[in-house]
């Protein structure tokens, strides 16, 4: 890694790839710290959709690699690393990563989000064991079983709409009165015969020895228990946003998510946040290419002008003095 960059972007998911695209064909000097496989949650998603340009969808696999590589034909520099710390100093920000210390003028985060756990028993001890957040990669293994899903909204009937392709059987089990998802994945659900939706049930402990073989629910009208026999569970409750290393920096919403403005702009200068990170984000994977977008376009506002929102403020008014206000 070099020492100093205009733009670094932290996190590899659809926001930060398309960041460091349009950072590097601004022509700045640009590094995206990936964080691991780049990709993000889009990487296992069979088929993406709602992609604009792709009405059949696009598989993560195919999407996200191609994404990568039209980043760093455009001149982005990519590593592995993750962003571990940062710190504003007067000329630059001051990133640290484990493979070494660097400087940046403008800082995308695009660390995007993780999926929640249930938190009940059994989860943790079965995880990798019939527990699972990823459909396309477990799918194949339970060809035959039964398998249940947590969770009501689109990313639990999208893979419910994935292991129906493989399995045998796919129970929705959901504790709100009513699906949450997007209309699309609803409809396609109820008319799949392969899936069956247990609104207002709670999951209350995964059961198996050595893998997942039942799950305990409990009715949350009646309050009444029952144990349903399933080789698998595919957890898919919500997203927590990744935004640990701005706790305490700045103001995160009540939700852990990073405040911005329309420039992707958060309160410190030169910082920006990109993507599901951040605050009101649509949470498709087009609105964070979009963020990633914005974000790379005001950083490189930001590099050339300096100007910052307060800044700004104080500029305009600064300029108007010596003429008396506008109307003088
Ligand atoms: C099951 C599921 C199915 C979905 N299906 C669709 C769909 O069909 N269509 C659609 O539009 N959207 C879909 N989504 C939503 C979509 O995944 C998100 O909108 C999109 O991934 C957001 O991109 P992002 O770049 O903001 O975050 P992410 O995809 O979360 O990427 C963030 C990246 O940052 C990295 N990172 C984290 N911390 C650091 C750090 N400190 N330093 C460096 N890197 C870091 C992470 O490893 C990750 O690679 C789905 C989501 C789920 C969970």
């Amino acid at each position: 890694l070099a020492d100093t960059y205009d733009i670094v972007v932290a996190g590899g998911g659809i926001a930060g790839l398309t960041a460091g695209l349009h950072a590097a064909r601004l022509g700045r000097r640009t590094l995206v710290l990936t964080g691991g496989a780049p990709g993000g949650l889009l990487l296992s998603i069979e088929t993406i959709e709602g992609l604009p340009g792709f009405p059949e969808g696009a598989p993560g696999y195919d999407f996200c690699p191609a994404l990568q590589e039209q980043a760093a034909q455009a001149g982005a520099e990519f590593s592995f690393a993750e962003l571990t710390g940062l710190e504003q100093r007067e000329e630059a920000w001051q990133l640290a990563t484990p493979e070494g210390k660097l400087a940046a003028r403008a800082v995308v985060v695009a660390t995007g989000a993780q999926l929640k756990e249930l938190g009940v028993p059994g989860e943790e001890r079965l995880r990798g064991k019939g527990v699972s957040h990823c459909a396309t990669c477990d799918a194949p293994l339970l060809r035959g079983r039964h398998v249940a899903v947590v969770g009501g909204g689109d990313s639990a009937l999208q893979e419910s709409l994935t292991l129906a392709g493989s399995v045998e059987r796919v129970t929705i089990l959901h504790r709100g009165p009513e699906l949450s998802a997007q209309a699309t994945y609803r409809e396609r659900v109820l008319g799949n015969p392969k899936i069956e939706v247990r609104t207002g049930t709670l999951v209350e402990e995964i059961l198996g020895d050595g893998a997942v073989a039942a799950v305990r629910t409990r009715d949350v009208a009646s309050g009444e228990t029952g144990q349903l026999d399933a080789g698998g569970v595919f957890v898919y409750i919500g997203l927590r946003p990744s935004s640990e290393l701005l706790a305490g920096r700045l103001e995160l919403d009540a939700t852990g998510h990073v405040p911005v403005d329309a420039w992707m702009r958060t309160e410190l200068p030169g910082l920006f946040a990109a993507g599901i990170v951040r605050s009101d984000s649509s949470g498709q994977a087009a609105g964070a290419a979009g963020d990633g977008t914005a974000a790379a376009f005001a950083a490189h506002r930001y590099l050339t002008d300096g100007v910052w929102p307060e800044q700004a403020l104080a500029r305009a008014a600064a300029s108007a003095l010596p003429n008396g206000g506008s109307d003088g």
